[in-house]
């Protein structure tokens, strides 16, 4: 691959490059941290582990890595599971797209290669929901073969031993980072070895801010900290430009004490979920308005109208470029027009349900219904039913 070559970058010569897969794996064996997912080097558990840790912090992994492997303990168990089950053990850890990835990825295993994950890198990169680093990752900790991989941790320490100035996103950064990863990997047997040292080392010693430098056994080799640039390599992202929002959510009860729920639909948010009525109310001004815009919008989408009650709580979150305010209400159906529970008691509102509070945890809820519902259990803890 041609890559083009940055000023004042350092060059690694094979004798260094020979030192710093020493230094690393030496150090690995010492420091390297015992997770689930190094327990075994079967490719199943680490295709989980890696799509579970995108996004997510290892320390909320863990549980759910374990819970999921108990559910579905072979890529057969999962292929052949409902999808709504599959969710329900993601419910919590966010991006839900990773979880339909990982269910379609399990058929495609089952129905095109025998039940059997590849072996080839290739064959993994084509599954969904995995990208060059995750195939990489999986071929070489389960295969040990000799695949590169650049992802947070890595393209981080990576662009302070290369001296790599500029943003690490951009083209020209992102191949010398590759070229840099391939480069690592000895010839023979042991890529598996180097890029688990890499990457803790990434995560536990190059760390964002402050980096541990005295502890890092590649100190002497490293020419960032030689010219003192830790704080500047890599460049530091220019901010996010947030969108702000309003939304309502509303716990709607009926008589018999059961909740309504919406599941939401394809290209919406958390699509497949299921969660509160939900909806935008970011142009409104008043609590006046704000009865009237809920209750036409609750109207039109489920032909009932409802009486807002108190506002139970307010939840703060972003998705995308979206920084959310969610205020939570309780709302009570209009006695007079009954049409949401006649639709749901028919069976014809298959994506409305009514469900006792004491349920919701059998239900794949989005994020925020999560906490909303976990809300309305301590309020229940508190009150009796
Ligand atoms: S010496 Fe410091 S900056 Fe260089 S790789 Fe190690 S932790 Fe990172």
């Amino acid at each position: 691959m041609a890559v083009t070559t940055p000023a004042n970058m350092k060059h690694w010569d094979s004798q260094e490059l020979q030192q710093l897969r020493k230094r690393a794996k030496a150090w690995f064996l010492k420091k390297g941290r015992a997770l689930p997912w190094r327990e075994s080097n079967d490719p199943y558990r680490i295709w989980i582990s890696e799509i579970m840790l995108q996004q997510t912090q290892v320390v909320t992994v863990i549980p759910y890595f374990h819970r999921f492997l108990q559910a579905f303990p072979t890529v057969i168990a999962l292929a052949n599971a409902p999808e709504e089950q599959v969710l329900l053990h993601w419910s919590g850890l966010g991006y839900y797209r990773r979880a339909k990835q990982l269910h379609a990825a399990a058929k495609v295993i089952r129905d095109q290669h025998n039940g059997s994950f590849p072996t080839d890198f290739e064959s993994v990169l084509a599954l969904p929901g995995i990208g060059r680093y995750t195939a990489g990752a999986i071929c070489s900790f389960a295969y040990d073969a000799r695949t590169p991989i650049v992802e947070a941790n890595t393209q981080r320490l990576f662009a302070r031993l290369l001296r790599l100035k500029g943003q690490l996103a951009e083209k020209p950064i992102q191949d010398q980072l590759w070229f840099f990863a391939s480069s690592i990997l000895p010839e023979r047997s042991g890529s598996g070895a180097v890029n688990q040292a890499v990457m803790e080392l990434g995560s536990q010693i190059c760390t964002p801010k402050e980096p541990s430098c005295q502890e890092c056994p590649l100190r002497e080799l490293c020419p960032t900290f030689a010219n003192g640039e830790q704080a500047t390599i890599p460049s530091p992202k220019p901010p996010k430009v947030y969108e702000e929002k309003v939304e309502a959510a509303l716990v709607v009860q009926n008589e018999a004490t059961e909740l309504l729920l919406r599941r939401c639909q394809p290209g919406e948010r958390w699509a497949g979920l299921w969660d509160f009525p939900r909806f935008d109310v970011t142009t409104v001004k008043s609590a006046s308005q704000l009865e009237q815009s809920i209750s036409e919008q609750f109207e039109s989408r489920f032909g009932a109208s409802v009486c807002l009650q108190e506002e139970l709580l307010q939840l703060k979150h972003g998705v995308t470029r979206y920084r959310i305010t969610l205020r939570c209400f309780r709302a009570t159906l209009d006695v007079s027009t009954t049409q949401v529970s006649e639709a749901s008691n028919k069976g014809v509102g298959h994506d409305t349900q009514w469900c006792s509070a004491s349920n919701l945890k059998e239900i794949p809820l989005s994020s925020t219904g999560k906490q909303i519902s976990e809300h309305l259990r301590k309020l229940l803890d508190a009150n009796g039913p």
